[in-house]
C-alpha cells in the first residue's frame, strides 16, 4: 500500500486566482516546492485534489483544465518534483453546463476523489494526509479517513466548525506541513540523515 499527501491546487499549491486556467498568471506558492520534495523523498505519493467549478459554470472546458495542469506539472517537474495525479471535480450544483451541473459526491467537502485515488493508486488513506486552504478541504480529508492541515493564509473566511472541520494542524508555511508529517515518520527520515551522536 502507497501513503499520500493529497494537496489542494488553487490557494495552496498555487496562489489563489479565483478560476484561472491561464498557465501565464499560475504562480507555485513559496515553500511548496520544498515541501513536495521533502515528501516525495519520504515515499508520499503526491495528489492534487481540485474542486473546477468553473467547468459546471461554463468559464472554461476539462480541456483548458488539463492544460493548465499539465503546465503546472512541468513547472513543478522542472523543479525535480513528480505530481502522481490530478483528480478534479468538474461539477458544481449551480452549474449552467447540464452534464456537470450536479450535485455530486466528489466536490469538497465530499471526500471522493480521495477515496477514488486511494483504488486507483493503492493508497492507504490512515496513513495519509490532506492539505488545503480552507476547511472543505480539511473536512474532505477527514471525511476519506486521512489527517488533515490547514494552510490557513487567509483564504477560510467562514470557520463553520464541526468535528470534520477541525484540522489536525495549522501552518502559514507549506513546508512546515511537511515537516509535521515526515516528523510522524521519523525512523524514515533518520535513514537519510548521520546517526545522531550518542550520550
Ligand atoms: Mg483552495
Ligand atoms: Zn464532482
Amino acid at each position: 500500500m502507497n501513503k499520500a499527501v493529497f494537496i489542494d491546487k488553487d490557494g495552496t499549491l498555487v496562489k489563489n486566482v479565483p478560476y484561472n486556467i491561464d498557465p501565464a498568471r499560475m504562480m507555485v506558492e513559496p515553500g511548496a516546492v520544498e515541501a513536495l520534495t521533502l515528501l516525495q523523498q519520504n515515499d508520499y505519493l503526491i495528489v492534487v485534489v481540485s474542486n473546477q467549478g468553473g467547468i459546471a459554470k461554463g468559464y472554461f472546458t476539462e480541456k483548458d483544465l488539463m492544460k493548465a495542469n499539465s503546465h503546472l506539472a512541468g513547472m513543478l517537474a522542472e523543479e525535480g518534483v513528480f505530481v502522481d495525479a490530478f483528480y478534479y471535480c468538474p461539477h458544481h450544483p449551480d452549474g449552467i453546463i447540464a452534464d456537470y451541473a450536479t450535485k455530486c459526491s466528489c466536490r469538497k467537502p465530499a471526500p471522493g476523489m480521495l477515496l477514488r485515488a486511494a483504488q486507483e493508486l493503492q493508497i492507504d488513506l490512515s496513513e495519509s494526509w490532506m492539505i488545503g486552504d480552507i476547511l472543505d478541504d480539511v473536512e474532505a480529508g477527514h471525511r476519506a479517513g486521512c489527517k488533515s492541515i490547514l494552510y490557513d493564509v487567509g483564504n477560510e473566511t467562514e470557520w463553520v466548525l464541526d468535528r470534520f472541520r477541525n484540522p489536525d494542524h495549522k501552518i502559514t508555511n507549506l513546508l512546515k506541513a511537511a515537516d509535521i508529517i515526515c516528523q510522524l515518520n521519523y525512523n524514515k527520515v533518520l535513514e537519510h540523515e548521520p546517526a545522531p551522536e550518542s550520550v
